[in-house]
Parts: structure tokens; sequence; C-alpha cells
């Protein structure tokens, strides 16, 4: 097995990580029948260290495997639809799509792939390249993907850089691909796209939409188990029409659901992210010490206690290191882990800026923190 850290891992190209091997699921049309979302819960908890993350390509990423138990757990999400079993397709099947895309941009993504899936010119991208493709009632933000794919009256729009092609839905995928050719500009990296609280909450059907609402929730930190993989599963299929949606805002939606479900969706979500002001909302952190061997300090533990304390901001980017996985861009406050002193992470601390940014101060815990960034506690309050 090749170790892969500088590309986006998949399901048949596994990354190591400090807590073992990781691998990616790419929802395709970016949902996933219950049937697969119990089929992931069943390889995470089998093969890995059942920990799910949700990624900001509308990934599903596994965590915690061997090299051979990696193996086996790609074969079993392959079987279950999971992916394409060929693994050059798979490795150019990546499409980051607006969640519950209209039949029309469904109909562009299916095409899209199947033009791309067979072509060696998508292996000659740079690896971090994003095609997206936006539309319905959550559009990607700009600056969210590299191609971007969008309706403009009755036809589709792609736009590279300053390259951009206008074509009828069958023509599309073709046009975009000669949008590919010599060195394709690349977005600024980094930047975050449209927030996620778009989706939280419950979306009536819009006009003319047979299938019913679609509830949004958020996992703290994008993160999830086994157990609750397999629970959200459940939950599809007796509230919903049986589909879990993902989204590129580290959020999931249930379609098919209908206004007397809220409340039991409510009820039986309670603890994750069900409403739009919830402050976990403003928060990115990587998995750090917990389970990265460059993590320097617990940053998920870590962010919830800053919140706790009242450190509220624009963005906040709690990181394990100065690496800065979880948010490449800048946020209003960047936390980068130092050390860990008498059970609280260290973090130097960096305003407006990325995690890779020269701090303005340094060697502060979480109270000292707090001290600093909240108003009641002694502290200015954020400038955002
Ligand atoms: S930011 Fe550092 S600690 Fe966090 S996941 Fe990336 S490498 Fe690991």
């Amino acid at each position: 097995m090749t170790e892969v850290r500088g590309w986006c891992p998949d399901l048949f190209r596994p990354m190591q990580s400090g807590d073992g091997w990781l691998i990616r699921v790419r929802p395709r049309l970016a949902r996933v029948m219950a049937e697969q979302a119990s089929a992931v819960s069943a390889a995470a908890a089998r093969y890995g260290n059942g920990l799910i993350e949700l990624t900001s390509r509308g990934n599903l990423q596994l965590r915690g495997f061997t090299s051979g138990s990696a193996t086996e757990a790609a074969g079993c999400l392959a079987e279950a639809g999971l992916a394409d079993p060929d693994p050059a397709r798979e490795r150019r099947s990546s499409l980051i799509l607006s969640p519950l895309l209209p039949p029309d941009g469904l109909a562009v993504a299916v095409l899209l792939g199947d033009t791309f899936a067979p072509s060696p010119l998508i292996d000659l991208l740079p690896p971090k390249f994003a095609t997206g493709i936006s539309a319905g009632r959550f559009p990607l933000a700009d600056g969210q993907v590299d191609l971007l794919i969008r309706p403009l009256g009755s036809q589709w729009h792609a736009s590279l850089g300053a390259r951009s092609v206008l074509a009828a839905v069958e023509g599309l995928p073709a046009a975009a691909l000669s949008l590919l050719g010599g060195s394709p500009p690349m977005r600024k990296r980094g930047q975050a796209g449209a927030a996620p609280t778009l989706t939280i909450g419950w979306h009536p059907a819009a006009a003319g939409e047979a299938s019913g609402g679609a509830f949004g929730f958020g996992l703290p930190f994008g993160q999830l188990d086994a157990d609750l993989m397999h629970k959200l599963a459940s939950l599809a299929v007796r509230h919903g029409d049986g589909l879990l949606h993902v989204t590129p805002w580290r959020t999931l939606l249930i379609s098919g659901v209908d206004d007397a479900a809220v409340p039991l969706l409510r009820h039986a979500l309670s603890g994750l992210v069900l409403d739009a002001d919830d402050p976990r909302l403003l928060v990115s952190a990587c998995i750090g010490a917990a389970g990265c061997s460059s993590g320097r300090t617990d940053a998920r533990t870590d962010a919830l206690a800053l919140l706790r304390l009242g450190v509220r901001a624009a963005s906040i980017h709690v990181s394990g290191c100065a690496k800065g996985c979880a948010h490449p861009g800048p946020a209003a406050l960047t936390l980068v882990g130092e050390a860990v002193r008498d059970g609280s992470g260290v973090y130097a601390l960096v305003r407006d800026g990325p995690a890779s940014h020269t701090p303005q101060s340094d060697g502060l815990d979480c109270a000292q923190l707090a001290r600093q960034l909240v108003p009641d506690r002694g502290g200015s309050a954020d400038r955002s």
C-alpha cells in the first residue's frame, strides 16, 4: 500500500495519519442511501477505529485503519456501491456539489462524472483542484472550487479563472473539459465558502417539488462515530426517503422529511448542531494530538473549552499545529497548538490570518486566551 500524503486520499489510496491509515468515501451525487450509510458504519467499526469525519469536499473520511484493514474496508465499501471499482476512474471522480441538486443539476453531475472518469487529462490537474456544480437552494460560494459549473438561463456556464464556456446540458461536460488544458488557474487557497448555517434546520419542499422537505444538521467539528452513522441511516428510513446528503460545509441533510417529522428528528438528534446560531458552527478544529502525530494539543477538546469560556468570533480555528489542516485559510481567530500545560492546550494566537502566519502572542492556555478575548473576562471584543 502506498502512502499518498500531499494528495487527496480516496477509497483505494489511503493516507497515513497519527491514528493509523485513513480512507475517504466520495458519495456519488453527494448522497448515500441508508444501506450504504450502514455499510460505512460497519466498515468504520469493524476495520477502523470507528471515527468518521465529514470533509470540506463532501467526503466521508474513515480513520484508524491498518494497511491491511484499509484494503478490506475499501472492498466492502466498493461492493456497497460507494466507489467506482476502477481505482483510476474513482480518482478522477471527485466533484463538489450543491446538496439537493435539482434534476437538471443531477443530470449535469452524471454526465460530467461519465466524461471525467475515463479522461487522463484529469490526472494532470493539481492534486487539490476542485470541480463543483452549484445549483438549487444551496449554491456554492465564489472561490469554493476552481472549475465552477452553474446554470445560466436555459444553459450551463463553466468558468475557470478568466476562461468560461456556455453550453446545453449534453454539451457541457466536453466544454468543461476543454477548459482544463495547459496550466489551469487555481482559486486562492483556503477560501472556506459559504457558511454551513444555510443548511441547518428544516427546509420545506420548494414549489413543485414532490419529494418533501429536508432536515439539515451539523456534527461538532464534522465528526461522528460508527454508532451515530448507523442511527442516522435508521432515521433517514424512518423519517425521510432513506437518503443522507453530504454537503461541502461538513453538514448532513435527510431528504423526504415532512414537517410532522421535524420534532421527532430534533429529539432523536439532540446534542448535534440543530440550530443556525449554534456557536460550534463558528469553529474549525482538526483532530490534533488525539489522532495526529504532528498534533501538539487536543484541538477539539480545547475548542469546546474555549466556547464554554465565552470565546466568540466570526470564525475560530483551533489547530493542533501550524499546518492548519482543518481550515487552510485565514480565520478571525486562529489558535495554533504549541504544547500542553496543566491539562490545557497552550496556543499561539493569530488574528485575521491562517495558522502559518506569525502570531501576535503565544504561550496562552485556554483560561488565558479567554481572559484576553472575552470582554467580560477582561479581554477586548473581537474586531470581526
Ligand atoms: S493541523 Fe497539524 S495536528 Fe492538525 S491534523 Fe493537520 S498535521 Fe495534524
